[in-house]
């Protein structure tokens, strides 16, 4: 077994880490036992977790290697922990978990397409902590100097208004003598907008109010462009579909499936606008599917939800990555901010309507979200982490029919997950029993997990979107009443998961559903 990129994991054999000899453990190449990279599910489960030996085990099972040696099967989210390292065996690509609760190991394929994942995922944890920082030792200081200038002074009339109309049309800032006004150019902004450029593999990125602004400022260029025509598959975050269904900004919406998107597409469409995983329902959408079928038309894909951590859509050819920054990026519930990543073309069509509708981020807003880069990768698999086990214990509880997250059965039919979307995220929304009734109770009944709107801070939150984020929403394309969202946090999940017991615990109580566990 080749250990491919063991220098640069650091620490990368579980078993050597449990004391354990790996090689000794896993026998000869596991490719090669007849257990590991067999397609084949029909082996008898052992899924080790009770009150899950029901799930049905799809097609994203996978196989395990116990301390024994003995290959075994299972749905991935019920053995998945930590990523510990990615080796090469044989001539297959795979990705060694470690089993926290078992202490024992899993490989899984890697999609062919995802074979360099490993190293742009590594090169990306690291430009999430110094990217748009490249000159401060030049600068002599170690986190960037926040500017909150509203204005700069001008030392040459000529030079002033020659970078005044140069940013106010869309331009850089170090294309300009001196930059003006706050509304044109803020470095703050400008090192924000860098580093997530450099996550999600665009050359620029353009930084936003909010999330809306984001929206807001590409549907404008789109109209300013003459082409106001938008193809957009739901389901999409409320506030989108809003705007979109309302007209406001001078668009017109075709809404479309993600495989009729070809046929909605006219000369007048500026924009294919898709989410995925969507809110609220973590449905996935293919986006090299949704890119061959719109042709010439830009695609915008909304990674709110995967964050360049898991998803890159560029990398699948979207044109335009939209960013409620407000979210994962920012990470503590304690500001807002959007972003749209680009081409140097649209980054400067983005920046024109920033400049003349003033949507925009405010510089310590900005570094706070660079700061919130930083830390990133390591927040977002940590919160997945949590978010699979509270899923694996909510798909087992009696109250709950449905549990929407990627990875569950049915839920991936594409299989995005592992090609285009590394990891299912922290996200994920229960359908209980008992309809609107049970999901009213139940939000008012968790006490650590906060019944709030937003998502992807350290904290857990819960709301419930047909009332809420999605109220707006037309009633054919609304969230089932019984619908709950849940942002998993970085709370010890085993507390998060004490307090849906007891939630739903007092839930029953008064005979909403049916009863809990305990
Ligand atoms: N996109 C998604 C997926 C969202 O969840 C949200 C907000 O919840 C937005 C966009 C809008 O972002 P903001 O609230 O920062 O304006």
């Amino acid at each position: 077994m080749a250990l491919d990129g063991v220098a640069e994991f650091g620490p990368v054999d579980p078993c050597r880490e449990a004391g354990e000899d790996a090689a000794g453990q896993q026998g000869p190449d596991p490719a090669d036992a007849g257990g590991l990279g067999d397609p084949d599910g029909s082996r008898e489960l052992d899924v080790g977790q009770p009150g899950v030996r029901d799930q049905r085990v799809d097609d994203r099972a996978v196989d395990l290697v116990d301390r024994c040696g003995r290959a075994r099967r299972g749905a991935w989210w019920e053995w998945a922990r930590v990523v510990r390292h990615d080796v090469t065996l044989g001539a297959r690509r795979r990705r060694i978990r470690e089993c926290r609760r078992h202490r024992c190991v899993y490989l899984r394929d890697y999609g062919d397409n995802l074979a360099d994942y490993r190293h742009s995922s590594m090169r990306a944890d690291t430009f999430a902590v110094h990217a748009g920082r490249e000159d401060l030792v030049g600068l002599g200081v170690h986190v960037p100097p926040i500017d909150l200038s509203s204005t700069y002074p001008i030392t040459d009339l000529d030079a002033g208004g020659a970078a005044y109309e140069t940013l106010a049309m869309g331009g850089r800032g170090e294309d300009a003598a001196t930059l003006v006004y706050q509304r044109l150019w803020n470095p703050n902004v400008d090192r924000l907008e860098r580093a997530l450029a450099r996550l999600e593999g665009t050359e620029e990125a353009v930084a936003f109010a909010s999330g809306m602004a984001a929206l807001t400022a590409t549907l404008i260029a789109c109209v300013a462009a003459g082409k106001p025509h938008i193809v957009a598959v739901r389901p999409l975050y409320g506030g989108s579909d809003h705007v979109l269904a309302t007209g406001l900004l001078g668009t017109e919406v075709t809404w479309a499936t993600p495989t009729t998107i070809g046929d909605a597409i006219t000369d007048r469409t500026g924009l294919v606008l898709v989410e995925t995983p969507a809110n609220p329902t973590l449905d996935l959408v293919d986006i090299a599917a949704v890119v061959a079928q719109a042709g010439q038309v830009p695609v915008m894909v909304d990674n709110t939800f995967a964050t360049p951590v898991l998803q890159q859509p560029r990398r699948q050819g979207a044109t335009l990555v939209l960013h409620s920054a407000t979210k994962f990026i920012g990470g503590h519930g304690d500001l807002l901010g959007g972003l749209v990543a680009a081409s140097p073309e649209w980054a400067v069509r983005l920046r024109q309507v920033r400049a003349l509708t003033g949507a925009l981020l405010y510089p310590l807003a900005a570094y706070e979200l660079h700061r919130g880069l930083q830390t990133l990768p390591v927040r977002v698999r940590a919160q997945q982490d949590n978010a699979i086990d509270l899923a694996g214990w909510l798909a087992a509880h009696p109250a709950v029919e449905k549990v929407h997250y990627p990875g569950m059965p049915g839920a991936d039919p594409a299989g995005l997950l592992g090609r285009q979307l590394a990891g299912p995220g922290a996200v994920l929304a229960v359908a209980m029993r008992g309809g609107f009734d049970a999901a009213a109770a139940l939000v008012q009944r968790t006490r650590l997990v906060t019944h709030a709107v937003s998502l992807g801070g350290v904290d857990s939150l819960i709301q419930h979107p047909a009332s809420l984020t999605h109220r707006p929403v037309a009633a054919e394309a609304k969230p089932h009443p019984n619908v709950l969202r849940i942002s998993v946090g970085l709370e010890d999940v085993r507390d998060v998961i004490a307090d849906f017991d007891q939630a739903f615990a007092a839930v029953a109580e008064h005979g909403l559903v049916g009863a809990s566990r305990r």
